[in-house]
């Protein structure tokens, strides 16, 4: 159903970068990390601070998961500068038009800069396109540091091929025994439990702020 972890047989990772937004689809990636790769897998958890309003609420969850993960560091990249580039969406959202591409790009980024080899994000295809891993990965090959491939950072999208479905989600929580319950995920400010991803987690039987 998902699309398994790469690997370079000669060089075991060493620590792997968990793209980490708070919501139940980092904390499945993150458990996933451990299934795939062992419990003793080091994890690096980055949460990217680019809307700070909502990320009072999803920084927290954020956080928690990596704890609960036991993650070996946990980071908030903060980006100020809204007004020069964001724009805020009809439901009160920061974010830029290319966010799915932004948020990898600076994963990948900050793991080349870490010297992490690999990037693990919760990142599914209903909201980016099945084709959108291996064509970001080709992406990062193509604009890497001179272009050199051995040193491009691996990306792995492992709930992109999972359907549009939460409760897709949900089942695979189950089986990987791990707790949605706090996490944090929604796409409207001030959250008012209407967006997608509030109505969502409320067929869950999750809280809803
Ligand atoms: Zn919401």
């Amino acid at each position: 159903m998902r699309i398994p972890f790469r690997r370079r047989p000669s060089l075991p990772p060493l620590a792997v970068l968990l793209l980490n937004s708070g919501g139940p689809d980092s904390r499945i990636a993150g458990a996933l990390i451990k299934e795939d790769w062992g419990p003793d897998t080091a994890i690096v958890s980055l949460y990217l601070d680019f809307n700070p309003r909502n990320g009072k609420r999803a920084e927290p969850a954020a956080r928690r998961t990596a704890r609960l993960l036991g993650a070996r560091e946990h980071h908030s990249l903060a980006f100020p500068h809204q007004g020069a580039w964001w724009f805020e969406n009809r439901s009160g959202y920061w974010a830029n038009p290319y966010l799915a591409l932004w948020v990898h790009v600076v994963g990948a980024q900050y793991a080349l800069h870490r010297g992490i080899e690999h990037v693990v994000s919760g990142f599914r295809g209903d909201a980016s396109g099945a084709e959108f891993p291996e064509l970001l990965q080709k992406l990062l090959v193509m604009t890497g540091p001179g272009n050199d491939r051995e040193r491009c950072p691996i990306l792995h999208l492992p709930l992109a091929p999972l359907a549009p479905s939460y409760e897709v989600t949900v089942a695979e929580a189950k089986r990987l025994s791990v707790g949605l319950a706090d996490t944090w995920s929604c796409n409207r400010y001030p959250s008012d439990g209407t967006c997608k991803k509030c109505r969502a987690r409320e067929r869950l039987g999750l809280p809803v702020s």
